[in-house]
């Protein structure tokens, strides 16, 4: 059973310190949501995690299947069975959806044979159709170019169909609710349902409670200013819900000027 333990985690982005202390330890089969309000660090969390260079770690430690995460580079990382579904998905111009799975896919078989020829054709087509009718989503996505034009529920929903086709172990979904109407968030949450199960654990990054409704976490953990300040169950977004961050700003900053 894989798991992910980040501890005492301090990281700094152009010489300011934005993660101050951060622990967490999530294992396949659980669902944890980070909630938070904007500036905290989820979205520095979520990059750190995943490698961007941007992000210098100055303390703590980061495990995933008891492997020192942080010297591995993003593509090992990924090999390793962690994902990032973006909080905003860039476009790739010219590369197909299609394409763009079949080469990540076959980049990671190559490294596990070097003698791979990569997937056949014909059963990556098989394997791309049964990824996107689990998903609910229409056979011409796959000759859309990646992202190009998408609206925010297609771009959340080509972020989800790479996490099922990569079939990660532990997987983080920076705000994939984010800028989407009701009906793309049912259908987004829909897909992250239908991939939950024990192989899968999620660390699902949000503002707000709403997509809460749909995927329920079995952790909800509060962010604040770079570090968990309150963790608790599905029922502490439900407090977020009724009286917003001003309880956590009040709470943490009281301290703060007391301490
Ligand atoms: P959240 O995702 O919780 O809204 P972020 O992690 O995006 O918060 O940002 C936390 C803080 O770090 C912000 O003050 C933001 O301006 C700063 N920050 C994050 N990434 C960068 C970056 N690449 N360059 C400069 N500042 C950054
Ligand atoms: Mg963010």
């Amino acid at each position: 059973m894989a798991d992910l333990v980040i501890t005492n985690l301090h990281v700094s982005v152009e010489g300011n310190e934005i993660l101050k202390g951060f622990n967490l330890a999530i294992k396949q089969g659980e669902v944890h949501a980070i909630m938070g309000p904007n500036g905290t660090g989820k979205s520095t969390l979520a990059y750190t995690l995943m490698g961007h260079p941007a992000y210098e770690i100055t303390k703590g430690s980061v495990t995933f299947d008891g492997k020192n995460l942080l010297e591995l580079e993003p593509d090992e990382r990924s090999r390793l069975g962690l994902f990032l579904a973006f909080q905003y998905p860039i476009a790739i111009p010219g590369v197909t959806v299609a394409n763009f799975l079949r080469v990540a896919l076959n980049a990671r078989r190559k490294q596990q044979n070097p003698d791979d020829k990569g997937f056949p054709i014909p059963a990556f087509r098989k394997l791309l159709k049964e990824k996107m009718a689990l998903l609910k989503m229409d056979n011409s996505f796959a000759g859309r170019y990646l992202n190009e034009g998408f609206s925010g529920g297609e771009k959340k929903r080509a972020e989800i169909l790479q996490m099922a086709t990569l079939e990660p172990r532990i997987a983080i979904l920076d705000e994939t609710d984010s800028g989407l109407d009701i009906d793309a968030l049912r259908i987004v949450s829909e897909g992250v349902n239908t991939l939950r199960g024990p192989e899968l654990g999620i660390l699902l990054i949000t503002h707000y409670q709403r997509i809460l409704n749909y995927i329920r976490p079995d952790f909800v953990h509060v962010m604040y200013n770079g570090q968990i300040v309150e963790s608790g169950g599905a029922e502490l977004a439900l407090k977020l819900e009724e009286e917003g961050y001003d309880w956590v700003r009040d709470r943490f900053d009281e301290k703060a000027v007391l301490s």
